[in-house]
């Protein structure tokens, strides 16, 4: 492959993103990052997953003289990311310390003689002498950071290597940078902006909202049931992430989901890296495979139609949950961030948190973010203006896609009962859990009660009022409130603190919320078809299933990813606009010249068998 350079300088942005990557208009912000780019300036960019951060390196390293340079932290998403650009047509290669010395050899001699467009890079690389000094040697387009958060030291995602990357401005200052990055929070950002010298870089900040997950939280009451019901109600036969706290579970429920019949993998840290990235790659490269996985899996997942992100167990904070949620959904098609949530989850986390031997501020921010989420889980109005909020971002109206906007939530006046609950909780001495406690309220005479002597307490059978099931939802949100604390013995008893004070002389209103509990199944068709832009079933299902067919051998063929030959978005498109020509063919969103050329007639013949 020869470099598209001398062609594609001549081109505007628009011409190239039409050109090589088959889209009709820019989004965003995309067109101002890159017009900064080409004016040979520095550009911080905060776009969210699925956003289309790499178009914002991607074109301008095309356009302008030289080589773009791409640091990127993790091989497979370089892998695949290159391979799709070659398909498009792109002069690009990737060094990291998968070739063998030959294939590095031959990628530098192309290097030099200027015949690449791009170039990925894993950042240790980058920072040895003999990188270095090819750098010097050849005209650079750009560099871009990617992942650039990873030069947070406080992140999950902390690489040291990155916090080298302060020498491109000092080795190369005529170069502009670019670094990208999908994590939201201020003291990330002023980080990455201290640690790689970008002061005077243009900061480009795009709404963190991703309009096409829905979001719901529903009451817990049997997971793996409720699972199994969302996934064969709604997204049969889709790929799907299942996030568990811990290893056992994840093997736990893979292997259920597979007695149910769905393909599910594991992945966690206790596995050996092999099986690790096999499950990877299948996940990946599969159509419709689930994977059940702890928060070890996902960065650097680039697959764009995850269609769903369930959770069995409650993230520590809300930067995790928008994180993870996040890997649903890329290609900007419908999807859903699900998850179950219940008293123990509550429980757990307090006890986890009191148990903690961080040091003291650290643990005050967790707490802080554990209410936040904790929070986030109770509220009754639209859920994304609340997460949103949290980032700081105010959204003016509701979104009508979160269970909250689509089935809205009542909230009754439980000052009385939040009373009865915590005076119970007094009278029986603080060292009950809320089964007993429940117990007591419902003025049930159990061995253990009479034991106690807790039969004749004055709290003792005052609360008939409400069912058990109503009991719990009061206790798990004056737990989740903070209004009644969990010991950290693993026994769950509670206590009261400050807090409970003003609850228990009854000068506080309290308001609870009341949960909906699902009983039936939802009607098939009717969450089938939102899950598609394009509806794919019923009488068009055949052609739907050809198309995906020819897909799925075409990438086999050539070793990568069926959404690195053509989207869902695209293969729906043509059946929408059914293109008979190579003309029409070439209309259709995601066909660029090199893809038309390499797969127009594998597809149109099919589309013309119909
Ligand atoms: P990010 O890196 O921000 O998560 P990507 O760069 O992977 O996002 O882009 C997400 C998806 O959106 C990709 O499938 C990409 O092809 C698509 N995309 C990006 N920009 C456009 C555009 N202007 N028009 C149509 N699709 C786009
Ligand atoms: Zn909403």
């Amino acid at each position: 492959m020869t470099g598209n350079c001398a062609v594609l300088q001549q081109q505007t942005p628009l011409q190239v993103l039409k050109e090589v990557f088959g889209y009709s208009d820019f989004r965003d912000e995309q067109e101002a990052i890159i017009n900064q780019l080409l004016a040979g300036h520095d550009a911080m960019v905060l776009m969210p997953t699925g956003g289309g951060k790499s178009l914002c390196f991607q074109i301008p390293s095309l356009i302008r003289l030289g080589t773009g340079i791409v640091l990127s932290p993790l091989i497979a998403l370089m892998q695949d990311q290159v391979a799709a650009l070659k398909i498009q047509g792109v002069a690009v290669e990737f060094l990291n310390s998968s070739l063998s010395f030959p294939e590095v050899q031959d990628i530098e001699a192309r290097l030099l003689r200027g015949e690449l467009d791009m170039l990925y890079v894993a950042p240790e690389r980058l920072c040895q002498e003999r990188m270095l000094s090819l750098l010097h040697q050849i005209d650079i387009a750009l560099f871009a950071i990617d992942e650039a958060h990873c030069v947070s030291q406080w992140g999950h995602d902390f690489r040291p290597e990155y916090i080298q990357l302060s020498l491109l401005h000092e080795q190369f200052p005529d170069v502009p940078r670019i670094a990208l990055t999908a994590t939201a929070d201020k003291s990330t950002r002023n980080e990455i902006i201290q640690r790689l010298d970008l002061v005077n870089a243009r900061l480009f900040i795009s709404s963190f909202d991703r309009p096409n997950i829905r979001y719901r939280i529903t009451q817990k009451n049997n997971a793996r049931k409720q699972l199994l019901n969302f996934i064969t109600t709604e997204h049969a036969s889709d790929a799907g992430i299942v996030y568990c706290l811990s290893r056992k579970k994840v093997d736990e429920t893979a292997r259920w989901l597979n007695d149910q019949g769905i393909e599910a993998l594991p992945y966690h840290a206790g596995l050996s890296a092999q099986v690790r990235k096999q499950h990877q790659d299948q996940f990946i490269r599969g159509d419709g495979v689930v994977i059940v996985a702890t928060v070890a899996f996902g960065m650097g997942i680039d697959k764009p139609d995850v269609r769903y992100v369930a959770h069995l167990d409650l993230p520590k904070s809300l930067e995790s949950y928008y994180q993870e949620t996040g890997r649903a959904g890329r290609d900007g098609l419908p999807a859903d961030a699900w998850m179950v949530y219940g008293l123990q989850d509550v429980i757990m986390l307090r006890q986890m948190l009191a148990g903690s031997e961080a040091e003291e501020h650290i643990k005050r921010l967790e707490q802080r973010k554990l209410e936040a989420m904790l929070g986030f889980c109770e509220v009754i109005s639209c859920r994304r203006r609340s997460l949103l909020g949290y980032f700081g971002e105010q959204q003016e109206d509701d979104c009508g896609n979160c269970d909250n906007c689509l089935e809205p939530v009542e909230s009754w006046e439980g000052t009385t009962e939040a009373r009865k609950a915590l005076s119970c909780v007094f009278r029986t001495g603080q060292r009950f859990g809320v089964s007993y406690l429940i117990d007591v309220l419902r003025g049930k005479r159990t061995s253990r009660i009479e034991q106690f002597l807790h039969d004749q307490v004055s709290t003792f059978s005052i609360g008939q009022e409400l069912s058990e099931v109503q009991w719990r939802s009061v206790f798990r949100q004056l737990i989740a409130r903070g209004l009644v604390a969990v010991d950290m013995e693993g026994f769950g008893s509670l206590r009261l603190t400050e807090e409970s004070r003003p609850v228990l002389r009854g000068e506080e209103q309290i308001y609870f919320r009341k949960d909906i509990i699902h009983k039936t199944e939802r009607k098939k068709s009717g969450n089938r078809k939102r899950n598609r832009e394009y509806d794919t079933s019923g009488a068009n299902q055949p052609l739907w299933d050809a198309l995906r067919a020819r897909r799925t051998e075409l990438a086999q063929e050539q070793g990568v990813p069926a959404y690195i030959i053509f989207h869902d978005a695209t293969l729906m498109e043509m059946m929408e606009y059914h293109p008979k020509t190579l003309h029409e063919f070439a209309q259709i969103n995601g066909v660029g010249a090199s893809k038309l050329e390499k797969y127009a007639d594998d597809f149109l013949e099919v589309l013309n068998s119909f």
